[in-house]
């Protein structure tokens, strides 16, 4: 299905942004209940695009949580705006609404708000964004959820993209992720005027659009530059295969979501701990990430576990102990939940192909390193 979908692009007129792309870009947005999506050539241009979308400049300020992959705090430095973070919660693994709390009533007392803040939904689970959204009116910050995990998951009853607490939302379709597109993403956002911007940035700056050329009366060749915009279009080839991708979302999110609930069972007689589940979330399960007790566990059980080629991983690194980071001023020690957690953390195995009888060796092979 998705070679056939590929195949047919590429013996069409089309190869880079044609007709498969609105086509894609619809798709999502009518699944997730968004006005306007925008598909780009990965998330990490997404999120670069979000922020500009949303004026983020030199002298802003963007925050996002430490336990994330560096390209949600990384959009900021390339707008020269500065990135602080938020720690997280130690059971959801996502931001922490108390300490966001606490560090906006305190940067309010020393002049220093952020102007976005970037919520990452960290292995699928919304965070709870109708605290943020409370915050992002209290305090005056734009919201731009990076759900790179989140394809398909849902917040108190409706689908993660239909931005009903954020600006923006941000999906990756990177060959690891939901759904993938070889490289891709997509932004989708219930607002016009960020949604003529998006469109404008993802391409150049230039715009063809007569309701929007600045001069109407030169001739049928003629564009305008408006903006300093990227090219972030994503190719015809890449829609294509997005599209055939989405029409088996429910079949993808069906059996990850079977998967962890056999995890959540299996696991139950070991001294580990799973990402806690807030009730008002459907989470899109793009990992199952558990902690174990103590950093030297870790490492044993890591080990022991790709002996037997296993393929488990470590999500997240602290964004803020990445040497770049610290070179920024950041510190190990700055936020202790997300460096608790990440000492502790194991990814396991969870893609929709994965068997029940490779999932049951995956936790006996867990349970034996454990011993
Ligand atoms: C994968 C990922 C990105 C970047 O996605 P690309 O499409 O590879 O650019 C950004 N944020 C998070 C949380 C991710 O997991």
């Amino acid at each position: 299905m998705d070679v056939a979908a590929v195949t047919a692009v590429l013996q069409s007129d089309w190869l880079t942004q044609g007709p498969a792309v609105p086509l894609f870009e619809q798709s999502l947005a009518t699944w997730s209940g968004a006005a306007h999506a925008y598909a780009v050539s990965n998330a990490t241009s997404a999120l670069h695009l979000a922020c500009r979308a949303l004026g983020l400049g030199p002298g802003d300020r963007l925050w996002t949580s430490p336990n994330t992959f560096v390209a949600s705090a990384n959009c900021a430095l390339y707008c020269g705006a500065s990135v602080d973070f938020v720690d997280i919660d130690p059971l959801t693994f996502n931001m922490s609404i108390p300490t966001l709390e606490a560090k906006l009533a305190h940067a309010e007392a020393t002049g220093v708000l952020p102007d976005i803040l970037v919520p990452v939904h960290f292995a699928g689970q919304p965070c709870d964004m109708k605290s943020i959204a409370a915050l992002s009116k209290r305090y005056g910050f734009r919201v731009i959820e990076d759900a790179s995990h989140a394809v398909g998951a849902e917040y108190d009853g409706s689908r993660t993209g239909n931005c009903a607490y954020s600006d923006i939302t941000v999906f990756s379709f990177h060959p690891v992720k939901i759904l993938t597109t070889a490289e891709g993403g997509m932004l989708l956002t219930q607002q016009p005027e960020i949604a003529v911007k998006l469109e404008l940035l993802r391409s150049h700056g230039i715009t063809r659009d007569s309701k929007l050329l600045e001069d109407t009366s030169a001739g049928a060749w003629y564009y305008e530059q408006q903006d300093l915009g990227y090219n972030y279009r994503m190719t015809d080839i890449q829609a294509a295969l997005g599209t055939s991708q989405a029409k088996r979302l429910p079949e993808f999110l069906s059996r990850r979501r079977t998967l962890a609930a056999r995890y959540e069972k299996l696991l139950t007689a070991l001294p580990v701990t799973s990402q806690l589940q807030h009730p008002s979330t459907l989470s899109a399960y793009h990992l199952y990430p558990i902690r174990v007790q103590g950093t030297e566990t870790r490492k044993t059980i890591f080990d022991a576990l790709r002996g037997k080629g296993i393929g488990v991983n470590v999500h997240y690194i602290p964004v803020h102990t990445q040497p770049y980071y610290r070179r920024l001023g950041f510190t190990w020690g700055d936020f202790p939940a997300a460096e608790a957690y990440y000492r502790e953390a194991i990814s396991l195995p969870m893609f929709p192909g994965l068997t029940d009888a490779q999932q049951d060796y995956v936790v006996a092979s867990l349970a034996q390193a454990l011993e």
